[in-house]
């Protein structure tokens, strides 16, 4: 008999024929002895729905509130999918955040978990009860709701299966496991029958939305065994994480993220002496705002160019700010652009192997593609380009780096 997490998706409970669909699944589990935690999203489009009805409020609702909004697009699931498999003849109890509890800090909208208490969880399964508990939401030390971030309910099925110790967290999704990128971009993408932790979480942080970072990084940290999988097919071993190292041989690129989210803005004509960055990146994190990329430039007369990206939603409040330190550095002028893309390529291999980068290089400019930054880690390579060349970039790189064969054996 083993614990099993499974968490579902928004597209997977989109509709009361889903929904009993995903009961059967669970049905099958449990015939075969299995105790069986499931985590549901909110129907597709439902999250969407509920932010757009607060935004006719108010243009930046009241996180406070949004958060109790929202959280409601999973209520309504658990007790969906609660009923459907009461209907099978099995016994369930669906769980809201809070009645878990699953407790996190009080960030409205991107909350951390800080503590889950099993002990409910474990009595209704011991008891013989299929649980099912909503994903994305959780409460403060305060009683207050609070959710987990976009794409949040991956991050509970972790959670959860790291502190119930289950044997397996399978991550249900409308794709058949993790790709060698966004299929729904590139056609010839190919499902990996697995990846590693430290890929994953690259391609995560850098915009494959198939799994919310914080899930992959709780996976890591409690070493969970965690598998995506469709859940419209029945057959099939979707895409395992894995944490062995790499003493096997690993292809070069495993994989190509890309992201809209971000926006760029430089700071021209900087007087070139020390503590500049540090003033102007300053002024910037005091405002609270994220910065990804950074690229600084020697100019003319002794003056640099300095350039950084960050979340396209707070591009505003960034050139407001950056406005404002311009005359306290004697900068001559500050430039901001919100239509670009970054396109990244992941791959262990890239450790042991020269003349990624020039590939990658050489591949954008036959497509006469201009690359505005560059960033680089161990294994992975970042450019921002200009926002609709994205998609013809993710295609060049895939067709040139052969992601769309399978590797030789
Ligand atoms: P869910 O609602 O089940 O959480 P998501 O929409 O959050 O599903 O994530 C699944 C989607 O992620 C897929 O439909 C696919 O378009 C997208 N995606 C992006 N990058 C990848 C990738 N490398 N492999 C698989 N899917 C990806
Ligand atoms: N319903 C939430 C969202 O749309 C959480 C999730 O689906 O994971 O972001
Ligand atoms: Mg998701």
């Amino acid at each position: 008999m083993a614990l099993i997490v499974q968490k579902y998706g928004g597209t997977s409970v989109g509709s009361i024929e889903r929904i009993r669909n995903v009961a059967e699944r669970v049905a099958k589990f449990k015939m075969l002895g299995h105790q069986v935690v499931v985590v549901v999203s909110a129907m597709s489009g439902e999250t969407n729905r509920l932010i757009a009805l607060a935004k006719e409020i108010h243009k930046e609702p009241d996180p406070r509130e949004l958060d109790v909004l929202v959280s409601t697009g999973e209520q309504v699931t658990i007790a969906l999918l609660a009923m459907a498999l009461k209907d099978l003849g099995l016994k369930a109890r669906s769980f809201t955040g809070w009645q878990v509890p699953l407790r996190t800090d009080d960030v409205h909208t991107k909350a951390r978990i800080e503590h889950i208490d099993d002990q409910a969880m474990r009595a209704a399964l011991d008891s013989g009860h299929v649980v099912v508990v909503a994903g994305f939401q959780g409460v403060d030390a305060a009683g207050n709701i609070t959710t987990l971030g976009r794409g949040g309910s991956d991050t509970t099925g972790v959670a959860l299966a790291a502190a119930l110790k289950a044997d397996e967290c399978q991550i249900y999704t409308d794709v058949d496991g993790v790709y060698t990128t966004d299929p729904r971009i590139v056609p010839e993408a190919r499902r990996l029958p697995t990846i590693t932790f430290e890929e994953m979480l690259e391609l995560a942080s850098l915009g494959s939305k198939v799994l919310q970072i914080r899930s992959v990084e709780f996976a890591g940290k409690y070493k969970v065994k965690l598998r995506v999988l469709s859940s419209f097919e029945d057959e099939g071993e979707g895409t395992l994480i894995t944490f062995e190292d790499e003493s096997m041989e690993q292809p070069i690129i495993s994989g190509i993220a890309f992201n809209r989210d971000e926006a760029k803005l430089t700071v021209l004509g900087v007087p070139d002496k020390p503590g500049i960055a540090a003033t102007i990146l300053g002024a910037v994190a005091d405002a609270n705002i994220d910065v990804d990329m950074i690229v600084q430039n020697v100019g003319a007369n002794n003056t640099t160019d300095f350039t950084f990206t960050v979340h396209r939603g707070e591009f505003k409040k960034a050139m407001e700010v950056l406005n404002r330190v311009k005359t306290e550095i004697g900068a001559r002028e500050v430039s901001g652009d919100d239509k670009i893309a970054k396109v990244s390529l992941v791959g262990v291999g890239m450790r042991t192997h020269a003349g990624v980068a020039s590939k990658m290089f050489r591949t954008l400019a036959a497509e006469n593609i201009n690359m505005q930054m560059i960033s680089t880690s161990e294994i992975k390579i970042s450019v921002v380009v200009e926002d609709k060349y994205m998609e013809l970039a993710v295609r060049a790189l895939h067709q040139a780096f052969d992601l769309d064969k399978a590797p030789a054996a």
